[in-house]
């Protein structure tokens, strides 16, 4: 039988060290959290060799006392915890007293540190964690720490060390996540000698993804920010014209910890279904809040999994408030409706000024981009039919909602979201500046090549529409929001449509739902089907090539039937959309040019833009005038 022994305490710490320390990366994000529970505003981050051979972190926190150097670097040593009760309530990064320990037993540690106000600093060296002596030295206020040959004593481990640069990449993604979670720290990144990173620490996330994700990535973002539920969601989405060939870019930070997870990913990809080309993925910096209980922090202090006490109140949260920012970008006012010859003889401004004399001012609007989950009225038991009066709130009057129940009548009051700050009233020639808020309904100039309609707005932009993809847009939209059957055309002599294997199958096994979008078929046999009615707003000669294309999607849909739905749609919206190259009559182009000036279209369903502006400045250009 083998003796039990207790280990001696250089194995127990090599032991406890591979438990904190696996690779540079995770040195550096301990001496990193270190400097920032020491309140430091500027840290500087140097490596060589992927930090195997040379790591050295530098910041302006608070130091540390010169008696106290050996103390920070024993096992279970802190400064950060002192009872069983602060346990509850931790508000630094680090409580474990256990990084210097594990750090400094695997490499060789200089550390040089001067706290804030004393006349000098103090230095220690350690060797396999055994500590020098402390000499003073003459320093800044704060705290270096060099790591010099990670791993040097522990050959093992150095087996698993992958590629320098591997590491080296790393170590830059610990430092470019916690320049992230934190712009107000000024964050500076050297490798071999070269600058990586440099983040300004001006408090701004704009700025931090700047430094920290390159030119190209921050000048294509919306800004977001919602809450519901106790969630709150902060931060940066791609513009859905600018997606990303992969997920890389999804950056997510759980109360400000840096977190992957499938679920936030799921919640914005989601909001971006049909607006962004396939194969494309959105990019995002985004901070989510919700209560600690709501979390689970119980988790290895460098994994980055993260659960959720409950699942939807997070995804609703991303997704509501991502989706609301991509459908109300741009969005103007809306413009006037009116009855106008569709060929304007009237230029943009003389057109501006009548529409002016009959407009009124458009009515104020909540924000746009704020997602509160809270119901506009209050939850209605089912069976009950409520009757709104005052849909937009005047100010300052209730917000009325009755409810009709069994001959009964019950009465909300809802306070209306506070007005907006009334504006002092600006000198005139301010005024006139101010006008682009009133839109006047755009000029439409024609259309050319059967597919683009030109139009004037009244700041001096040419806009160019893609009537296919508009109109495409609007079908889309308007099938999503019909619950209800499609409206049916019955045909004279039924058609036979002869379909692939798999198309045929699917066809027979989904007559249902082919019914509600206005197909009316039945199994003829031999691979085909005859078809009784087709949608009304079809046109017959595309009547086959539609039912064979739903039949190819339902057959591919099988795996995911919410998506399938959505594929269905799209195939619908195109059929029966303008088509580039048809005739189409004024009316129908006004229609369309209202829809995409209201911003309510951004997108055709599959991502391509509807429209595209020139600038008189552009145009100027083209023509070197300017
Ligand atoms: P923990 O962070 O869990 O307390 P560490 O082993 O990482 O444990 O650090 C031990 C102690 O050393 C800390 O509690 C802190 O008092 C001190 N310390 C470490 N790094 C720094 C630093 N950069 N600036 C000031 N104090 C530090
Ligand atoms: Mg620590």
């Amino acid at each position: 039988m083998p003796e039990i022994r207790q280990l001696d305490k250089h194995v127990a710490d090599l032991i406890a060290a591979g438990e904190v320390v696996e690779r540079p990366a995770s040195v550096a994000k301990e001496l990193l959290e270190n400097a920032m529970d020491a309140g430091a505003s500027a840290i500087v981050v140097e490596l060589e060799r992927g930090g195997l051979t040379y790591l050295r972190i530098t910041d302006n926190g608070c130091g540390i006392a010169p008696e106290q150097l050996p103390v920070a670097f024993l096992r279970h040593a802190t400064s950060k915890l002192r009872t069983a009760e602060d346990l509850a309530a931790i508000g630094t990064l680090g409580f474990r007293g256990e990084a210097l320990a594990a750090i400094s037993a695997v490499s060789r540690v200089d550390i040089l540190s001067r706290t804030v106000g004393a006349e000098a600093g103090a230095t220690l060296h350690l060797e396999g964690g055994v500590p020098g002596e402390v000499r003073p030295s003459g320093c800044p206020e704060g705290t270096t720490i060099v790591v010099r040959d990670l791993f040097y004593n522990t050959p093992a481990r150095m087996k698993f060390m992958k590629k320098d640069s591997a590491e080296g990449a790393a170590v830059t993604s610990i430092v470019t996540h916690l320049a992230l979670s934190h712009p107000e720290i000024s964050f500076k990144l050297l490798r071999d000698g070269a600058e990586a990173l440099h983040t300004p620490g001006d408090g701004r996330l704009q700025s931090a993804i700047y430094a920290a994700l390159g030119r190209d990535f921050a000048l294509h973002l919306l800004p977001i920010h919602g809450s519901g539920d106790a969630v709150s969601v902060e931060g940066f989405v791609t513009e859905p014209l600018h997606g990303h060939g992969t997920r890389a870019r999804q950056i997510f930070f759980v109360n400000g910890r840096f977190v992957k997870s499938q679920l936030l990913s799921a919640a914005l990809e989601e909001a971006y279904r049909n607006q962004i080309m396939k194969g494309k993925f959105p990019g995002c910096v985004l901070h989510i809040t919700l209560p600690m209980q709501q979390v689970d922090v119980n988790v290895h202090p460098a994994k980055t999994v993260v659960k959720f006490a409950a699942d939807k109140p997070v995804f609703d949260a991303v997704y509501y408030t991502v989706l609301d920012t991509l459908n109300g970008q741009n969005r103007p006012a809306q413009p006037p409706k009116k009855e106008e010859p569709f060929y304007q003889t009237m230029t943009a401004e003389q057109f501006k000024a009548k529409a002016a004399q009959v407009t009124p001012p458009p009515a104020a609007k909540p924000p746009v981009g704020s997602y509160t989950s809270r119901p506009a009225v209050p939850a209605v038991p089912k069976g009950q039919t409520v009757y709104v009066r005052d849909v937009v709130p005047e100010p300052q009057k209730p917000f009325v909602a009755e409810t009709v129940s069994g001959g009964r009548e019950v009465t909300y009051h809802i306070t209306p979201p506070p007005a907006p700050p009334v504006k002092e009233k600006e000198p005139e020639p301010v005024q006139q500046a101010m006008e682009p808020e009133t839109e006047a309904p755009w000029r439409i100039v024609g259309e050319v090549l059967k597919t683009y309609i030109i139009c004037e707005d009244s700041h001096s932009n040419v806009w160019l529409i893609d009537k296919h993809a508009a109109h495409e847009r609007i079908r889309f939209d308007a099938l999503k929001a019909h619950s209800e059957p499609l409206m049916a055309q019955p045909l004279l002599t039924p058609l036979t449509v002869d379909l692939e294997g798999d198309s045929y199958g699917a066809v027979l096994e989904h007559l249902d739902t082919l019914r509600q979008f206005g197909f009316v078929c039945e199994d003829f046999g031999g691979g085909t089907v005859l078809v009784r009615e087709i949608p009304a707003d079809i046109r017959p000669e595309d009547a086959s090539s539609t039912l064979e294309e739903l039949g190819q999607k339902l057959a591919l849909g099988r795996a995911d039937p919410a998506g399938a739905r959505d594929e269905l749609y799209h195939t619908m919206a195109c059929k029966s959309a303008i088509k580039a190259g048809m005739d189409t009559s004024p009316a129908e182009l006004r229609a369309l040019v209202e829809q995409v000036q209201s911003g309510k279209i951004q997108y055709c369903p599959h991502g391509r833009p509807v429209k595209y502006k020139l600038t008189r400045y552009e145009i100027e250009k083209m023509f070197k005038r300017a």
